[in-house]
Order: structure tokens, then C-alpha cells, then sequence
């Protein structure tokens, strides 16, 4: 799967390649709350690139251009 974020055709940075696997990781941890970060318990989305394993880190989720 392709992926775009703000209108922009995200290609990994390691090996150029652009299909990745979506998937989504609770930023939440323990030193985060504690120290009162509200944003620290939103999901994050990742883009694991298929070719090479490099993810991606975003906080709003990629468009997927199919
Ligand atoms: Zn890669």
C-alpha cells in the first residue's frame, strides 16, 4: 500500500522504497503521564516500510492512495 501525508507521497527515507504496512502504537508510557502529557495518550500511526523494516512515525494518520 501506498501512502500520502498532507498531500505528499511519503517514500522511506532509508531505501526510497514506497509501499508500507499501516499500523498504530499507544504513544502512552509511564514517564509521559507522569509528567502530564495529554498528547502522550493518542495512537500514533506507523508506516513499516515492506522493503527495509524503517518505520515511520506519524500523528495524524497517512492517506492511503490504494
Ligand atoms: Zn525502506
Amino acid at each position: 500500500m501506498r501512502y500520502s501525508a498532507a498531500g505528499a507521497r511519503i517514500t522511506c527515507p532509508c531505501c526510497q522504497n514506497d509501499t508500507f504496512h499501516l499500523d498504530y502504537k499507544l504513544l502512552n508510557t509511564s514517564g509521559a503521564s507522569f509528567l502530564g502529557f495529554d498528547w502522550a495518550n493518542k495512537n500514533a500511526a506507523i508506516l513499516i516500510c515492506k522493503r527495509c523494516t524503517h518505520i515511520s512515525w506519524f500523528m495524524e494518520e497517512p492517506t492511503s492512495d490504494n
